[in-house]
Parts: C-alpha cells; structure tokens; sequence
C-alpha cells in the first residue's frame, strides 16, 4: 500500500468515521461547491421537496463521501449508502430503494461500476419514483409499476467520463471536487489533531498539508504517522522538524512523491531524456500496466505540472528537473 494514495485502506475506514466533519461549515474548502449545494438545500427546505440528485466526481480521497453524509444531515434525512460494484442485480437495487423512507439521500459510490441492466432500474426510479418490475416469464410476463418514496440519488465517481451519457442526464447538480490549497489541508490537519488530541503547531500542520498531495485522506494518513513518530522520537508534539524527519522516514518527499512516483518520473528522464515517449513504452519500461499509470500514478504528476501530455506523448517538465536538481535539455 502507497502511504500517499488517496484510495482508502483498512486502517483508514476505521480512522475515518470520527474524522468526517458534519455539516457544510466543518466541511473544509470546496467553497463554489458547497455555496451551491447550500443554496439547494435551503430552496428544498423551502419548498419541503426533496434534494435534486447530485453527482459528484473528482479524484478518491477528496471528500466525496463525507459530503454525501453532510448533504443528509443537512437536509435533515437518513443516509443510506451502497456502492456500483455490491449491486449485482437489480432485484439487490429494488431491495434498496424500496426500503427508503421518503426524503432519504442513496449514496452509491463508485457510480460508474454499475452494471448497465441495473442503470436501467435506476432511470424510472431517479426521474419519476418508481420501479418497473417484470413478473412471471415467457408470454405471460408482465410488467408492474411500484411507485416509491421520494429519494435524493447522490451518486460518487473518481471517472465522470466513464458515466453513461442517460445516467449522467438525470442528475441535476454535478459536482466536481478540486485538490485542497496548502492552507485548506492544513485547516484539516489542525482539525484532525484537535480531535486525536494531539499538540501540533502551524509549521507541523503546514509540513504536512504540503505533502498531502492535496487529498485530505492523505493529509490525515501523513498526520497518523507523524503522530506515532512524535510519541516515540519526541514528547508527543508535533513541531516543523519533527514532521519533516518522519516524513523523511516514510521517503514522502518535500512534494509528497514516494518512490513510485519518483520511478515514473526518473525512468522517463533516464531512459527517454525526459521524453516525449508514448504512456505503453513507460509501462513497458518501468513494469508497470499502462492503465495503473494513467489512471493512479500519473494525474498528481499532471496536476503539479511535472508531467505534461503531448500528442506525442508524456513529456517531464523543467519543474521535475530542478526537483530531482537536474539540469533538463536543452530545446
Ligand atoms: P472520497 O469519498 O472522495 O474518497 P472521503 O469522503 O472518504 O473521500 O474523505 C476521506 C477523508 O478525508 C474523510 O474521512 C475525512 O476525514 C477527510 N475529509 C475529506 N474532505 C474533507 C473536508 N472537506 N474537510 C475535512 N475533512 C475532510
């Protein structure tokens, strides 16, 4: 396991739950994106109707499940929540949906892995509350309408492309979420060890929001770690130098890069002088599965500009050079 990916792994769900702030005003950053959903909320209030459905996309780690829960507490409604790859069938999604009580918010996670049969299932029930189900079979089968309680659908995705064009039609706000700023992570890093109750001054918090990789699960996996490290090297308190030699010890660079990244980025310079080189040569090259770099390894690198795409392919920036104090080629 990558200590900086922003996917969740065991220790993290555990840790998590106590983590998740709760309404809108905890919920650090996103600023456009909350405004609006604050706005919606308020009008459906308004008008006691439920939430339109909400589609929200962006990389994992960013808090995506954590607005779904705030969305519901705001709204004052259950949250109910499921995920694409844990409905098999469409009878699993009717089981679900006709247990809402009228108003709740459905998170599905992972929204894009939904079988299509059972988007199919989903379309009736987003747009007009209800289900169409087919009894019996052969000649005499036919086709029942149940109708529903009221629901808001707040669907998850790391791949908004990979929606279906019919799916994504039927939600009425989308949501992209942005990498958090240094100062947004380190608001969160404060937060988080307010809440282990553990002592941290700004430089501390600020070290670790830099090498975050603007993903809170990251900012708060970095904070666990330095925690511990400041327990057994230090009297418990988290100070600049202190997070800089545990996260040296955890080979999470100044930037937040581990060795994977420093892998990519060095195999391109070293073996294709920095490129441009097509993304299966690299896999090929550093062992890696084209579809890994794309999708896990490389949009970080492409969102602090170290990494550029080229219609002839991947090019590492001057940016990456003077990172690993390299001197780039000359053009
Ligand atoms: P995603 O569903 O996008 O993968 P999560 O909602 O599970 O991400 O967020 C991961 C963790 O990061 C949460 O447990 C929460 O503690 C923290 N987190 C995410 N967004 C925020 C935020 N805006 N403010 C504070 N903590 C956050």
């Amino acid at each position: 396991e990558r200590i900086v990916s922003g996917e969740a792994d065991i220790q993290d769900l555990s840790l998590e739950q106590s983590l998740r702030p709760q309404t809108l005003k905890q919920y650090i950053g996103q600023d456009k994106v909350k405004q609006n959903l604050a706005i919606f909320i308020e009008a459906a209030k308004l008008r006691q109707e439920t939430l339109d459905h909400v589609l929200l996309y962006g990389p994992p780690g960013l808090g995506k499940t954590t607005l779904a829960a705030v969305i519901a507490n705001e709204m004052g409604v259950n949250l109910r929540t499921t995920s694409g790859p844990a409905i098999e069938r469409p009878g699993d999604l009717a089981a679900i949906l006709t247990a809402l009580e009228p108003g709740d918010v459905l998170f599905i996670d992972e929204i894009h892995r939904l079988p299509r049969s059972i988007e199919e299932v989903l379309y009736p029930a987003m747009e007009d509350f209800c289900l169409d189900i087919v009894i019996g079979k052969g000649p005499s089968a036919r086709s029942v309408r149940l109708d529903l309680p009221p629901f808001t659908l707040v669907g998850a995705t790391t791949r908004a492309g990979a929606l279906s064009a019919p799916l994504r039609d039927r939600f009425g706000v989308l949501s992209r979420l942005e990498y958090y700023t240094e100062q947004q992570l380190t608001d969160i890093v404060v937060r988080t060890a307010e809440i282990f109750d553990t002592e941290i001054d700004g430089h501390g918090a600020g070290e670790i929001a830099r090498r975050s990789r603007g993903t809170p699960r990251i900012a708060n996996r970095l904070l666990k770690r330095v925690r511990d490290y400041a327990q057994v090297r230090g009297d418990g308190s988290i100070t600049y130098s202190l997070s800089d030699e545990a996260l040296q010890l955890l080979q999470v660079d100044r930037l937040g890069l581990d060795h994977i990244d420093h892998k990519l980025l060095r195999g391109i310079i070293e073996r294709f002088k920095g490129g441009p080189v097509g993304l299966d040569t690299i896999a090929a090259s550093i062992g890696e599965e084209s579809h890994t770099i794309e999708d896990v390894y490389e949009p970080y690198l492409l969102q602090i500009g170290f990494i550029q795409r080229t219609p002839r392919g991947r090019i590492v920036s001057d940016l990456a050079y003077r990172h690993f104090n390299l001197q780039a080629p000359a053009k």
